[in-house]
């Protein structure tokens, strides 16, 4: 077997494995990679190998870095089958059809910009054409039911605890009387988070490819993120600021709605209108009231009890999917909550909602996820005077508070706990999904515990096992 690295090596988006085992080509996860507008347009563009010889592709979740690039992957010649949970399935549909319209728009304003100064134009990096052509590939697994992918390979999905839907991929092989275990942890959730079920520890696995996007530090615990958000909440609507929350459309935007609900109800917060303002947020909503059987215990008995549509909605929140509407809430002064995407600030509406409150110092901006490198959100969170959006350049006055408990990511004593399950038994681990300051402290962690074949592969590398 070849394990080839390819996307998030040595970084944390674009996540793409690619195995070669029996003759045939496994692709783990096709995601996008996210970062300077310059370097994605290359970097999604660039396979280990030509699609057209990827024989099939098996998707741990849907969010946009891990499933964002198979249109792309399509359009280039993938023809294969695409496996992922019943979840996983339903919302990759409507990121990947929501990225298609992105992508277009992206394409459009550069051109504009390119025409301009007598460049030649670009094409999208992929359309709905090709988004649609890739729903068609899809086949929904069942978790924890083995499925062929492809000779002498057995593909099983086990729960990741991350979003909804995800998992780790377990790949069972035989290989020229070889018999052995590759588990790709996919993104690694955390124990005890509301909604989502627990993250199943590995077993049994030869080789172990894992995430290490926090391997530098514990997380604070979800008790102490909540504690934090009403304290910005209640802060800046107490002063009568707008607090606007840049939140990726699935998971941690029905989080907040969830978390929010309960402050207002309990009288935590003052009663304000609080938006969702986001048409995919709306619409992946529709699927996690659909699959509440992926819910945990929990989630699904508060369901059963609350009288408000099943705690994803409640009579303060609206959700909107129109633009008049969404550029309504511009005109207004009076104090609000907008959860709205991109969670990285780098397209979709939240940035006209931040354009229009940046220079407001009544007002917080309030990042409660992971920012890449070189994007707005990182730059806002950094403090960097002055910022450009849509070309235009603003000095921010906004408030910038940034909270981590609510990661949908391990921290890193978890990440140390999960690989330390299989001392002993597993020969190799590769870190996938970190930058160098997450990774080299978990590596080095690991190697103290007794774990010393421990690997941070680049892109490019190539492992024969
Ligand atoms: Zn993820």
């Amino acid at each position: 077997m070849e394990i080839h690295f390819w996307g998030a090596a040595q970084t944390v988006t674009g996540s793409a494995h690619y195995i070669r085992v029996n003759g045939k080509m496994i692709l783990l996860d096709c995601g996008l990679f996210q970062g300077r507008r310059s370097d994605t347009y290359a970097v999604n563009r660039s396979f280990c190998v030509p699609p057209s010889k990827v024989d099939a592709l098996v998707l741990s979740h849907a969010h946009m870095d891990h499933c964002g690039n198979i249109p792309t992957l399509v359009k280039h010649g993938f023809n294969g089958p695409v496996h992922a949970t019943t979840s996983t399935v339903e919302l990759s549909k409507l990121m990947m059809m929501d990225s298609a319209h992105i992508q277009v728009a992206d394409a459009e304003y550069i051109n504009k910009k390119r025409a301009r100064n007598g460049d030649p134009l670009i094409e999208p990096l992929y359309e709905a054409e090709d988004a649609t052509e890739a729903l068609g590939l899809m086949q929904p697994q069942t978790y924890n039911v083995p499925f062929p992918v492809a000779p002498g390979v057995q593909a099983t999905l086990v729960e990741a605890g991350h979003i909804l839907g995800s998992a780790a991929i377990i790949l069972d092989i035989e290989e020229k009387g070889k018999i052995l275990r590759l588990w790709f942890s996919g993104d690694i959730g955390r124990m005890d988070m509301p909604i989502l079920k627990d993250p199943v520890m590995p077993f049994a696995a030869d080789y172990l490819i894992m995430e290490s996007t926090y391997g530098d530090r514990p997380h604070p615990s979800y008790e102490q993120a909540c504690e934090l958000l009403q304290q910005v909440l209640a802060t800046t609507l107490g002063r009568g600021g707008k607090v606007i929350i840049p939140a990726f459309a699935v998971g941690r935007t029905q989080e907040l709605v969830y978390a929010i609900h309960g402050m207002m109800d309990s009288g935590d917060i003052p009663r304000v209108p609080v938006y969702v303002d986001s048409p995919l947020a709306v619409n992946v909503t529709d699927v996690f009231r659909k699959r509440t059987e992926d819910f945990d215990r929990e989630a699904r008995e508060m369901i059963g009890n609350d009288p408000h549509q099943g705690a994803l909605g409640f009579d303060m929140l609206t959700y909107i999917r129109s633009v008049d509407e969404s550029k309504a809430l511009n005109l207004r002064k009076d104090p609000m909550i907008i959860i709205s995407a991109s969670g990285m600030l780098e397209v979709g509406r939240v940035l006209h909602h931040l354009r229009h409150n940046i220079e407001d110092p009544k007002s917080t901006l309030l990042i409660v996820s992971w920012q890449a490198p070189h994007t707005l959100g990182r730059r806002m969170i950094e403090g960097k005077q002055p910022v450009k959006i849509y070309g235009e350049v603003y000095n921010p006055r906004i408030e910038v508070k940034s909270i981590q408990g609510f990661s949908a990511h391990a921290g890193q004593d978890f990440l140390l706990e999960y690989a330390l399950r299989q001392k002993g038994r597993v020969k190799e681990v590769f870190l996938v999904h970190g930058e160098d300051r997450g990774a080299e402290p978990l590596m080095e962690l690991m190697k103290q515990n007794g774990m010393p074949n421990v690997h941070y592969p680049n892109r490019g590398q190539m492992f024969t096992v």
